[in-house]
């Protein structure tokens, strides 16, 4: 029953406040993970394009150079053969495209032109290019095959170079062969070729056009499939089987396209990604619920505070019932003069004295009690002998323990100096300790208090042989309204206040108080002062 405004708490935090934000979480985490696959999608989108748009550029240029080949064979400029026996146009063709390094026409199967630009402005050795123009007419005649299929789709208006790789010895030359047909009717079309340095043309064509679409934002490599030699890289260093996206390049279907992000992938940082969130998510989530227990921690704190409340009030009523009926009993029978003999109307007087002083006592602690909460309560430290402040609350406590029975064994050091201390507060410790002492002692009534010299420390030690205090409460005791709720402590009356304002109290003046008990042996309380300190303090 006690437990249930608890579980109605912890009940409402889960229902309104775990469940959603663990909800969130699960969301946020599967959110995430579609979040990346879109990014990812668009990611590779782009890519796509940049390889499509770098192969569209190179057929582009292709199609520009077979254009221009085409015009020239068109007009017929070809008859103009210059004095070295090659064709002018072709030599002017080459030389206008720097990445050409030779073109050839091939009239009829055993007549080729060819211009090759062995170095810029040095003409080939006319041997040199008869046997080049033998070698291509038989490269071409091997390659029958392909040609004659190559031309059915040209007359189907499709155009597709066949490659044919070709060494000459100083270099390696791939040749781009393409029909140029000039009239329907005719069966036979003319070949012709572009000689292009793989290497040369990839770093000046493909490279600077990846260049001119890239902010270094994505590397580029082109490859030799074959071979796996790469030809280009804009990272050297990086190994080209980490690239992300490859596509072959058009013109040249040997070669591969490849690109991915500088410096890292789109998986890593998907992955980099995905790791922050789910951290934050887990930092967020472990604050979370670092805060609803402590939140949970304090709610059932305040809840055994309010519980620890409502038994004080019940206590304290029947703490001011008990005194008050004795004193107003024996008052009335005081003032009707019942009362005969002397001795019985001194013990009737010190009655009422003794549970006034209870009831002051009770009222002061409260009233303390509450001042301090307030922050209200202020000391006034004087030098003073605690021996003369033990000596004095003895004075006032005497009939009291003689009344019960009480064995009082002193023990004080007399020749102590003064320290600064607040006597009234001093004085109401003690009376707590020692009203403390009797009110648990129930068989052996025997009160021994000892006052000496520790470690640059005045001690104030009361003992008793009452009941004592299970270790697991030797803390808790000191709590405000803290009291055992087992044994003994359903008769004996008290507020629960005591000894915190003993705790409060001792700590103003820099000292403490600590207590040494063994259940059924009885218990012993240590006040240590420091022997400093004088002046006025406000808790
Ligand atoms: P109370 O008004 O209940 O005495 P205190 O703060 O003075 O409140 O003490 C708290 C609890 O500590 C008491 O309820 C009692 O159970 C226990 N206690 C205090 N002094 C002694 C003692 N000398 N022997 C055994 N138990 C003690």
């Amino acid at each position: 029953m006690e437990n249930s405004p608890f579980k109605k708490i912890l009940f409402t935090i889960i229902i309104a406040v775990l469940v959603p934000v663990l909800s969130y979480t699960a969301f946020q985490f599967f959110q995430t993970n579609k979040n990346e696959e879109l990014i990812k999608s668009i990611y590779d989108r782009q890519l796509n394009t940049i390889l499509f748009s770098v192969n569209q550029h190179c057929w582009d240029i292709l199609n520009s150079w077979i254009a221009e080949i085409r015009t020239i064979i068109d007009t017929g400029v070809l008859q103009r053969q210059n004095p070295s026996g090659y064709p002018e146009e072709l030599a002017t063709f080459t030389r206008n495209n720097p990445t050409v390094s030779g073109a050839f026409i091939n009239w009829t199967p055993s007549h080729t032109s060819l211009y090759m630009d062995f170095q810029s402005g040095v003409q080939p050795p006319r041997v040199l290019r008869f046997r080049y123009e033998n070698e291509i007419n038989h490269l071409i005649s091997e390659s029958s095959q392909h040609i004659d299929r190559m031309i059915r789709r040209a007359k189907e208006g499709y155009i597709k170079p066949h490659i044919i790789p070709w060494s000459t010895g100083r270099q390696e030359l791939m040749i781009l062969v393409f029909p140029v047909i000039r009239h329907k009717s005719l069966t036979m079309p003319v070949l012709a070729g572009i000689m292009i340095d793989s290497e040369e043309y990839v770093s000046e064509v493909v490279a600077r056009k990846f260049s001119s679409m890239n902010d270094d934002i994505f590397s580029f490599a082109v490859q030799d499939r074959e071979n796996g030699q790469v030809l280009y890289a804009t990272e050297q260093d990086e190994e080209v089987k980490d690239y992300e996206k490859s596509e072959e390049l058009w013109i040249l279907p040997n070669l591969d396209l490849k690109i991915k992000l500088s410096g890292t992938t789109l998986k890593e940082i998907s992955r980099d990604k995905t790791t922050t969130n789910l951290i934050f998510l887990l930092v967020s989530n472990l604050v979370f619920i670092t805060g609803i227990l402590y939140l949970l921690r304090n709610v059932s704190q305040e809840m055994t505070l309010s519980r620890m409340k409502t038994a004080f009030v019940a206590n304290v009523s029947h703490e001011l019932r008990t005194p008050l009926a004795l004193i107003r009993m024996y008052a009335e029978t005081l003032e009707m003069n019942r009362v005969r003999s002397d001795d019985k109307r001194n013990q009737y007087y010190r009655t009422i004295m003794s549970e006034s002083t209870r009831l002051t006592q009770l009222i002061n602690n409260i009233l303390d009690f509450s001042k301090i909460e307030s922050r209200k309560k202020e000391y006034q430290l004087a030098p003073e002998s605690l021996r003369h402040l033990i000596e004095q609350t003895l004075e006032m406590y005497q009939f009291h323990l003689d009344q019960k029975d009480f064995q009082l064994a002193l023990d004080l050091q007399s020749d102590l100096p003064d320290i600064g201390v607040d006597s009234e507060a001093i004085t109401q410790s003690l009376v707590n300790l020692i009203d403390n002492a009797i009110k648990n002692s129930p068989n052996e009534k025997f009160i021994r208090i000892q006052l000496y010299r520790e470690n640059g420390h005045q001690v104030i030690a009361i003992t008793d042989k009452g009941v004592g205090i299970p270790e697991s409460e030797q803390k808790k005791i000191f709590e405000k309204f803290y009291r055992i709720e087992s044994g003994l402590v359903h008769n004996t009356k008290g507020s629960g206040l005591g000894l915190s304002l003993v705790k409060h109290i001792m700590q103003i003046h820099g000292g403490s108080v600590s207590v040494k008990s063994k259940v059924d042996h009885g218990s012993t309380f240590y006040l240590k002062f420091p022997t400093k300190k004088s002046g006025q303090y406000r808790n």
